[in-house]
């Protein structure tokens, strides 16, 4: 191997584990900056509410999705309540009271994130 192409492939290694720093950095960042202005639940069992109102705990890691198409904000995902797909977003902290989460919610979706 030349002494370039060996210079290439270390070049190439570093890039490509800064742009992994990077990413996981800025997932991070939103994440904490999420958490501070009211979705206390982002980063694991968060309450989220799909398109038809309906209110479930599913595990929202940013930057991780398994059972889910990530879109922004939101994900396209199976809702456990009403048994159908849909959007879904997470729920602010105190938007839903303890008295509708009493009557709406479901234990968990499934524990993948
Ligand atoms: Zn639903």
């Amino acid at each position: 191997m030349t002494r370039e192409k060996s210079a290439n492939r270390r070049r190439f290694f570093v890039v490509t584990v800064l742009f992994y720093v990077v990413t996981v950095l800025f997932y991070v960042v939103a994440t904490l900056v999420a958490r501070r202005r009211g979705y206390s639940g982002l980063g694991g069992r968060t309450l989220v509410r799909c398109r038809d109102g309906h209110l479930f705990r599913t595990i929202w890691v940013p930057g991780v999705s398994v059972k889910s198409l990530r879109l922004g904000w939101w994900r396209w995902q199976f809702c456990p309540v009403g048994g159908h797909w849909s959007l879904v977003s997470p729920v602010k902290d105190g938007q839903v009271s303890e008295e509708d989460l009493a009557v709406h919610l479901v234990p968990d979706d499934i524990p993948v994130p």
